[in-house]
């Protein structure tokens, strides 16, 4: 199979992913082959692939396939697989298989386990023409969702049920969702689903038309150095932070409310004053549970992404794209 594939951690500007023939082995156990459809590409597949995230241990293989987000058809099936056939389509999320037996695991926190494989990070990911999975840790993905655009449900998707659920939203409380990009942007849509006030903070005019369509109440749009943000200052129940970059990490929780709820969903460390009483709570994927639940908000069209397609083999253009800010909702690689 084909595949892009990552030797060395470089700026994306220097095309360090390689087009090119891998061997795949054939599936045993629980072990699917997948003919992928298409994969998402990711702010963290940016940040592993530059180099940034060395201090973390990834990538944890080399060479490596990176990508996280993706939608594949079932097309061999090892001897112990019971659950799914030939021909079914499912996804695969950044969380690619769990230990199944610790704490986290047997209380449905199983992205928290400490055992946990990444796809793309740890084993090799959904850049490419075929992946093995675990038939285990896959999710069905409903028939009247396009493959093809669908593909980020599972990450950005995920990322934002998840967060979203943890801002404690209802109808007479607003949200601030800092960030508009690929997961910005469903998150919008899940907090207009708890009745919330939802205010989109961006630094991209671009972004906030994008967050207007997507059902936003109000666009704050902020400078890069968030210089402009006094008349809002504790303004905010609640604040769900994605935007990776230091400005906004360093000033996003002027927004909360005194007593107020920061769902933190981006590396970096919080300018926190403890008179605050703010309530910080950390967000990272979710379980398969809850991506199921993502799939059925997908299916019911109350959640769509806004893609951009390119070809496997363009991969590096895409991250490039993504790294200036090009690309409006989320880059996706159409393999099928
Ligand atoms: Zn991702
Ligand atoms: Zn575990």
């Amino acid at each position: 199979m084909k595949a892009m594939v990552l030797d060395k951690t470089d700026k994306v500007e220097n095309n360090p992913l390689k087009y090119r023939d891998v061997s795949i082995k054939d599936p045993k156990g629980y072990e699917v082959l997948l003919d992928i459809i298409s994969c998402g590409v990711c702010h963290s597949n940016l940040h592993m692939i530059e180099g940034d995230w060395v201090e973390y241990g990834l990538p944890g293989k080399s060479p490596l396939i990176p990508g996280h987000e993706i939608i594949g058809k079932v097309s061999k099936l090892g001897d112990l697989v019971d659950n799914l056939k030939i021909g079914d389509v499912v996804g695969i999320q950044p969380l690619y298989q769990a230990c199944g037996k610790c704490e986290y695991c047997i209380t449905g926190r199983e992205h928290l386990c400490p055992y946990g494989k990444w796809a793309g990070e740890t084993v090799d990911g959904g850049y490419a023409e075929n992946i093995i999975a675990d038939s285990r840790y896959v999710n069905k993905v409903p028939d009247n969702i396009d493959y093809v655009k669908n593909s980020p449900l599972f990450c950005p998707g995920i990322t934002a049920y998840c967060a979203v659920n943890k801002a404690e939203l209802s109808p007479d409380k607003t949200v601030y969702i800092v960030g508009i990009g690929g997961v910005g942007h469903v998150a919008i849509q899940i907090a207009k689903l708890y009745g919330a006030k939802v205010v989109a903070v961006s630094t991209s005019k671009n972004h906030e038309e994008l967050a207007y369509e997507m059902g936003a109440d109000d666009v704050i749009l902020v400078n890069r150095d968030y210089s402009n943000i006094d008349k809002y200052k504790k303004t905010a129940d609640s604040l769900i932070l994605f935007a990776p970059y230091e400005a906004p990490i360093m000033n996003s929780i002027n927004f909360v409310k005194d007593g107020g709820i920061l769902v933190q969903g981006v590396r970096g460390k919080l300018n926190y004053d403890f008179t605050t009483e703010i309530k910080l709570k950390g967000t990272k994927i979710g379980g398969r549970s809850d991506m199921d639940n993502v799939l059925r908000l997908a299916s019911q069209g109350k959640i769509k992404i806004e893609s951009k397609e390119y070809k496997l083999e363009d991969a590096n253009i895409a991250l490039q794209d993504l790294k200036h800010g090009n690309i409006n909702g989320r880059a996706v690689l159409k393999i099928r």
